[in-house]
C-alpha cells in the first residue's frame, strides 16, 4: 500500500458493532470479562484502548515500523524512550535540539546518572569523537529547530556500525510523509503529534515507533507502567488529522518554497534558512533524505535588531504570534524572546539564534495572501 492509502486506512476497519466507518471514541476505563481472564483483548484502559490501538497501528504503518505506541504528549513519548537508559549510559544528541528535549535530558535524566553530549550532528563524523563503551543512544532531530539544519540519518547509522547503540530520531518537523527514519537505519522514531500529524492545533499527543520487538516490548512496558498514555478522544483527533497529512504537507511545502523564494529576494532580509533553497548548506542531503522540504522557515533581518524583529511579529495579521507549529494556520515566532529566552545570548547566538531571528510555520492558506502579509509587515520596518 502506498503512503496516502495507508494514512487513510491503516489500523482502521469499520466498527464491528455498528459498521461506523470512523473509529469510535472508546471512552471507557475498563472492559467486561466473561470469566476471569476471558476477555476480548482489552482489560484496563491504561493498558489497551481500541481508539488508541487504531492510531498506534496507523502510525506504525505510515512510519514503516512494526510497532507504535501513543503518549499524552511528545514529551511523554521522549520520556519513555529516555527510560530505556540506565545509570552510567551516555547519549550523543544534536546541539540544535527542541528546547523541551534539552530540558528533560539535562534537568531530569542527568539526575539519574545518564550523561549527555550535545554536538553538531549535521557533520555525521563528529560522533566518532564521542562514541565510547558507555554510549547507548544517539538522539537526532531533522530538520532541526529553529535553524533547520539537516542531519544525514543514514550517515549517522553508518558511524554507529554494528555497535549496540540505539539511533532515535525526532521526526516531528519532517513527518513520515517527507522522511521515514526507520527506512534510513534509525531504531526509534518519536513524534510530537501535536504538530503536523494532528495538524489542526487542537490536540497534544506523542508517539514512539520502532521495528525491534525487544525495544517494542520495553516501550510497551514503560507505557503501561508509567501510564503517560493519551486519551481516546485525542487519539481520534490525530487519526482524523493523519487522513489528510499527505495533502496538507504538500501544500505546506509548496507555500514554504514560494515564501522562502520571496524572502530571499527581499532587501530587508539578511538570511533565509530553508532546506529547499539551493543556498542552504545541507540542501543536497535534504534532497536525498526528504520528499519535499517542509513547512518551516527561519529568517534574520538586516542589522539584526531585536526591535525590528518585534515590529514584524506584531504587524503580521495572517501569521499569528504563537508557539507551536504544524497547524493549517500560519504562525510566527521569535526564538530569542520565546522558546530560547532562557539560554544566555552568547550561547544561543553560537547556534545561530540571533536577536532578529524569526521562525515561520507556514500554513496552507493562499500563498499570495501569506506573502502579502509578510511583505506589508516588512514595509513597516525602518531598515
Ligand atoms: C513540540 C515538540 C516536541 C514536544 O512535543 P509536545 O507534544 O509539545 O509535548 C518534541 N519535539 C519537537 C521537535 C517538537 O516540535
Amino acid at each position: 500500500m502506498k503512503f496516502a492509502t495507508k494514512a487513510i486506512h491503516a489500523g482502521q476497519e469499520a466498527d464491528p458493532a455498528t459498521g461506523a466507518i470512523m473509529t469510535p471514541i472508546y471512552q471507557t476505563s475498563t472492559y467486561v470479562q466473561e470469566a476471569p481472564g476471558k476477555h476480548k483483548g482489552f482489560e484496563y484502559a491504561r493498558t489497551q484502548n481500541p481508539t488508541r490501538l487504531a492510531l498506534e497501528k496507523n502510525l506504525a504503518a505510515i512510519e514503516s515500523g512494526a510497532f507504535g505506541f501513543c503518549f499524552g504528549s511528545g514529551m511523554a513519548a521522549i520520556d519513555a524512550v529516555a527510560k530505556l537508559l540506565l545509570p552510567g549510559d551516555e547519549v550523543i544528541a544534536t546541539n540544535d535540539l527542541y528546547g523541551g528535549s534539552y530540558r528533560i535530558f539535562t534537568k531530569i535524566f542527568e539526575r539519574y546518572g545518564i550523561r549527555f553530549h550535545f554536538i553538531d550532528l549535521s557533520h555525521a563524523e563528529n560522533v566518532t569523537n564521542y562514541i565510547n563503551d558507555k554510549t547507548r543512544m544517539i538522539w537526532a532531530e531533522s530538520p532541526t529547530n529553529p535553524m533547520l539544519n539537516i542531519i544525514d540519518i543514514a550517515a549517522i547509522k553508518k558511524q554507529i556500525g554494528d555497535r549496540n547503540i540505539i539511533l532515535a530520531v525526532d521526526n516531528t518537523f519532517a513527518t513520515p510523509y517527507l522522511q521515514r527514519p526507520l527506512e534510513l537505519g534509525a531504531d526509534i522514531v518519536v513524534h510530537s503529534a501535536t504538530k503536523y500529524l494532528g495538524g489542526h492545533s487542537d490536540v497534544v499527543l506523542g508517539a514512539v515507533i520502532c521495528n525491534d520487538p525487544v525495544i517494542a516490548e520495553q516501550i510497551k512496558f514503560i507505557q503501561n507502567s508509567c501510564g503517560a498514555i493519551c486519551g481516546p478522544h485525542d487519539a481520534f483527533l490525530v487519526l482524523r488529522g493523519i487522513k489528510t497529512l499527505h495533502v496538507r504537507m504538500q501544500r505546506h511545502c509548496e507555500n514554504a518554497m514560494k515564501i522562502a523564494d520571496f524572502l530571499s529576494k527581499h532587501p530587508k532580509i539578511a538570511s533565509v534558512y530553508y532546506p529547499g533553497l539551493t543556498t542552504h548548506p545541507n540542501h543536497e542531503i535534504a534532497s536525498r533524505q526528504m520528499k519535499m522540504y517542509g513547512g518551516m522557515i527561519s529568517i534574520t533581518l538586516k542589522g539584526d535588531k531585536m526591535e525590528d524583529a518585534l515590529t514584524v511579529l506584531t504587524k503580521t495579521h495572517l501569521f499569528s504570534l504563537a508557539e507551536s507549529l504544524g497547524g493549517v494556520e500560519s504562525l510566527i515566532g521569535h526564538p530569542a524572546s520565546m522558546t530560547h529566552a532562557s539560554i544566555p545570548k552568547a550561547e544561543r547566538e553560537k547556534s545561530g539564534v540571533t536577536d532578529s531571528l524569526i521562525r515561520l510555520s507556514v500554513g496552507i492558506e493562499d500563498v499570495d495572501d501569506l506573502i502579502h502579509d509578510l511583505s506589508s509587515a516588512l514595509d513597516v520596518v525602518g531598515i
